[in-house]
């Protein structure tokens, strides 16, 4: 039957993506029933989003609460769920203004745009460079891939934008030596995902801020996928004692629901007046009452403190595994965003997991990438460490 569908989809949508060809139909917290009927635990969990698992009830509550109230206005309007969500996390983090959008890559333009206003504002319209990483991830619009450091992702939409500058993750000297009076900002995700799952090295980030702010230069982390837990802190910036100057969130925001957020400190938030950027669906009553569950979930029930110890307990797991297996390279990573990578192609393991029951994800072509639930038990990371200790002994 799902031939019949799939042959359909290939019709009729887009060729963008390189899919499985299998139909998820439902999912229930780590797992997911595909329309044969046939089970996966979940250890991609939408690319790091639904950080509280499928069809979470309370979430599903909140948001048909709100269905039935308000879908949406126009943010020529204030409305309460809004509200609420942004003064959440204003509590919660070091931000003072928040501005919404609908993806990841939208709040990464906001930060973009912002940046370049801020100096804009103060008189300084040459200051408009950015400096970025090579093996970065920030979307796939114009200003976000060129803000990019991944050939692959900038091929044939030349010429990008102009005004990003890159150097090499996790090296403060090439930072220092490539910022000049035409920078605005710094843009980097303080633990790179899409790139290859990497961490900074101890001292890196401070090392940068401290550059930051001798060059008056804007500091922007993109925690899109670090951020609302998945590290094993509510964001990833806690873990290294460094405070950016503007902040974008997106995948885990809402669980599954399109949201994006650009959060920065009073003084620089300032620069977006009235008119200056805006979108008619950033912050709408329904998403942004689901976002705020979520994080209430969060929060009552101690997933950030669940995730650092399972994402402890999975590292080490892991970690036997490279003990036993040769073509493990290296096991790395924080929190539940972790990264296997091998001396082969990865794409034959994935697909033996699937048919074995477990999704994982494949990046760079050989690097494994492991981004479940954050409610993800021990029993279920066990079961994987065991189908891929059994695969990886065939191999
Ligand atoms: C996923 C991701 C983005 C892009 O988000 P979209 O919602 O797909 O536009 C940007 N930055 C990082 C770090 C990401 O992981």
């Amino acid at each position: 039957m799902s031939s019949e569908i799939i042959k359909k989809a290939d019709r009729n949508i887009a060729g963008t993506y390189k899919r499985f060809p299998i139909v998820i139909e439902r999912g229930k917290g780590c797992r997911l029933w595909d329309t044969k009927g046939r089970s996966y635990t979940d250890f991609v969990a939408g690319i790091a989003v639904c950080n509280l698992g499928h069809a979470h009830p309370l979430v599903a509550k909140a948001l048909s609460a709100q269905a039935d109230i308000l879908f949406h206005v126009s943010n020529l309007y204030y409305t309460l769920p809004q509200i609420e969500l942004a003064s959440w996390l204003v509590e919660n983090s070091f931000a003072d203004k928040v501005f919404f959008c609908n993806s990841g890559a939208e709040a990464n333009e906001a930060a973009i745009k912002l940046a370049r206003k801020y100096f804009s504002e103060k008189g300084e319209k040459s200051r408009y460079r950015i400096v970025a990483m090579e093996k970065s991830f920030h979307g796939r619009t114009m200003a976000t891939l060129s803000a990019t450091g991944q050939e692959k992702i900038r091929k044939g939409f030349e010429p990008v934008l102009d005004g990003f500058d890159f150097v090499e993750f996790n090296d403060s000297k090439a930072v220092e030596s490539k910022i000049d009076s035409s920078t605005c900002a710094v843009l980097l995700e303080p633990v790179q995902g899409e790139g290859g799952v990497r961490c900074p090295d101890s001292g890196y980030l401070k090392a940068v801020r401290r550059i930051c702010d001798e060059a008056g230069v804007l500091l922007i982390f993109d925690e899109i996928q670090t951020g609302i837990g998945r590290t094993g802190k509510l964001f990833a910036y806690e873990h290294f004692e460094v405070e950016p100057d503007i902040m974008t969130l997106a995948k885990a925001l809402a669980n599954g629901l399109p949201i994006g957020a650009m959060l920065a400190r009073e003084n620089i938030a300032s620069a977006f007046g009235p008119g200056a950027h805006a979108t008619t669906f950033g912050g709408t009553p329904v998403i942004t009452a689901a976002s705020l569950e979520v994080l209430k979930v969060i929060e009552r029930e101690k997933i950030v403190e669940h995730c650092r110890k399972t994402g402890d307990y999975f590292k080490e797991r892991l970690s036997w595994l490279k003990e036993r297996h040769e073509v493990i390279e290296d096991v790395r990573g924080i929190g539940l965003l972790l990264g296997m990578k091998l001396k082969t192609d990865g794409g034959a393991i994935v697909k033996e997991c699937m048919e074995k029951g477990f999704l994982i994800n494949c990046i760079q072509d050989s690097i494994i990438r492991f981004i479940p639930p954050l409610i993800i038990e021990k029993e279920e990371i066990d079961a994987l460490v065991k189908c891929l200790d059994e695969i990886l002994m065939d191999l």
